[in-house]
């Protein structure tokens, strides 16, 4: 069978004419020598995988150095080409990448140690290089693809730690196309019946409601072109097959009463025209109560920008509208892919990545920190709680945003802004009333917090309550510190009593 890079170069050139083709052909070339030989599970050449994944590299429109690691990601895990000649011939920026791929690919426990492993290397890797996060999405996605020619029990395996580590990455990237494309193809093999169930539901919703939609359509079009609101696209976005799967167990598993399942995008060119956009959709049709949500104003903390309306359209039907700029839709798309130049090598993300990587830096430090299995089973779950729950947004009276957990506390805004408020803070006013510590922040709150510099330590009842990792560690430590000056005090006065061995002997006696 012949493979080739054709295709590939093709899809380079479409959005960066200018870049090294020549380049790309050799890294073909050189991966294709490396493995010769070699065979995928499903017995195709072993070349189609990185050859597959560099198409998708490509189709995230990235700069052609990534695209040339991810054609060279397996070779020196998987042949006899070492890292060291990769350097020697493509440049030390692409082997950086491809080494820490294959740093990713050693996960030596097993169970829960191993997801943890996992969930670690990949914060690592993310704050020292995202580039390498970017191809492993990629190497994951055709390992996703071809998953039906891999053994059931790994088969199980990739499908879980897909949707449990690789996609709700993806996710907190902004990569929404990614992160989408994870889970469908993984909820087919981790819940079979489910992912059946699921689609059946689609496929008959999608039947009857698309004439409707494209009525929708039509109107809001001859609205906007009357009022002069320029737009570039109207789509219908049906909800991808597994946040439809999410959706359901949420609401009784009854897809009437979800309303989202197919909404209407409206893309237009700038932000004034997306206030405008939403202004038509409300004079035409009843906006719901409560479902009109400012995005663009206040960005989710991923960097999500939007209108999102939902309204009662003719006939009583509940439709949802999500309008935003053309801009705003491909950083919704690609998200911190949408950050890069596409001829330079992009080493460095703009500086609005740099923003959405803050936290993954904070994170691969936190976890640095961890040292033993116990210590990592501890961290776990407010590990997963700070990554993967969704996130609110909660401004200081300074209008600085702080990004926290749902359900987070006065407590946890005061520990995410300094170790010192928070372990000081003795009250707080939401929205300029006074609230108790516990009380739940939402997004667009202004919460100031109110300090006694008396106070010592932080009180260790509030760890029931509290929803962030660093609040509950910095409570603990409080707490322990609060001990050992106890236990010291104990110790000076068994030295005291020391000091008297035989007073002491005697009473004993
Ligand atoms: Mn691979």
């Amino acid at each position: 069978m012949q493979v080739s890079p054709d295709n590939l170069i093709r899809r380079i050139t479409s959005y960066a004419p200018k870049a090294d083709l020549d380049m790309v052909r050799l890294a073909f070339d050189f991966a294709a020598d490396a493995h010769q030989g070699q065979k995928r599970l499903s017995g195709e050449p072993y070349i189609t995988h990185p050859l597959r994944a560099a198409e998708i590299l490509a189709e995230m429109k990235l700069p052609v150095t990534i695209i040339i690691a991810g054609l060279l990601h397996d070779v020196p895990e998987d042949t006899h080409v070492t890292l060291e000649d990769i350097r020697k011939n493509f440049g030390e920026d692409v082997a950086c990448i491809v080494e820490g791929i294959t740093k990713l690919g050693k996960i030596k426990y097993r169970g829960i140690d191993r997801y943890v492993e996992n969930l670690r290397k990949m914060f690592v890797a993310m704050a020292s290089d995202v580039r390498v996060v970017l191809v492993k999405f990629a190497d994951r996605i055709h390992n996703l693809e071809t998953l039906a020619s891999v053994p059931p029990a790994k088969r199980l395996r990739i499908a879980l730690e897909s949707l449990e580590i690789y996609a709700p990455i993806a996710n907190r990237l902004g990569m929404n196309e990614i992160k989408s494309r994870i889970e469908d193809l993984a909820f087919k093999y981790a819940l079979p019946k489910e992912y059946e169930w699921v689609s059946g539901l689609a496929t008959q919703a999608i039947r009857v409601k698309k004439g409707y939609i494209e009525k929708i359509k039509s109107e809001i079009e001859k609205d906007l072109r009357k009022a002069h609101i320029p737009y570039s696209e109207i789509q219908g976005r049906v909800k991808h097959i597994y946040s439809l799967y999410q959706k359901l167990l949420k609401y009784e598993r009854d897809i009437l009463k979800i309303h989202d399942f197919i909404a209407l995008r409206v893309l237009v060119p700038n932000i004034g025209d997306c206030y405008a956009a939403l202004g038509i959709i409300h004079q035409r049709w009843k906006p719901l109560p409560n479902r009109i949500k400012d995005y663009i104003a206040q960005p989710k903390p991923n960097g999500y920008q939007s209108l999102h309306t939902t309204v009662f359209c003719d006939g009583g039907e509940i439709v949802e509208f999500q309008i935003r700029t053309v801009q705003m839709h491909d950083e919704a798309e690609r998200g911190i892919a949408a950050h890069w130049g596409y001829d330079e090598g992009g080493k460095q993300a703009s500086k609005a990545a740099e923003k959405q990587l803050a936290w993954v830096k904070e994170l691969a430090e936190r976890q640095e920190r961890i040292k033993s299995v116990d210590d990592y089973l501890d961290s776990l779950d407010s590990l997963k709680i700070d990554v993967f729950q969704n996130r609110i947004f909660v401004f200081t009276p300074q209008g600085d945003v702080i990004d926290l957990p749902e359900g987070a506390t006065p407590v946890d805004f005061a520990y995410a802004i300094h170790t010192q408020i928070g372990n000081t803070c003795t009250g707080a006013r939401i929205n300029d009333h006074i609230v108790a510590l516990d009380a739940a922040l939402s997004s667009g709150d202004v919460c100031e917090i109110i300090c006694d510099k008396n106070r010592k330590s932080p009180n260790p009842d509030w760890i029931s309550f509290v929803k962030t990792g660093t609040a509950r560690n910095h409570i603990r430590a409080g707490a322990r510190s609060k001990l050992s000056s106890w236990m010291k005090d104990i110790a000076a006065e068994e030295g005291q009593a020391a000091a008297k061995p035989t007073a002491r002997k005697r009473q004993s006696k």
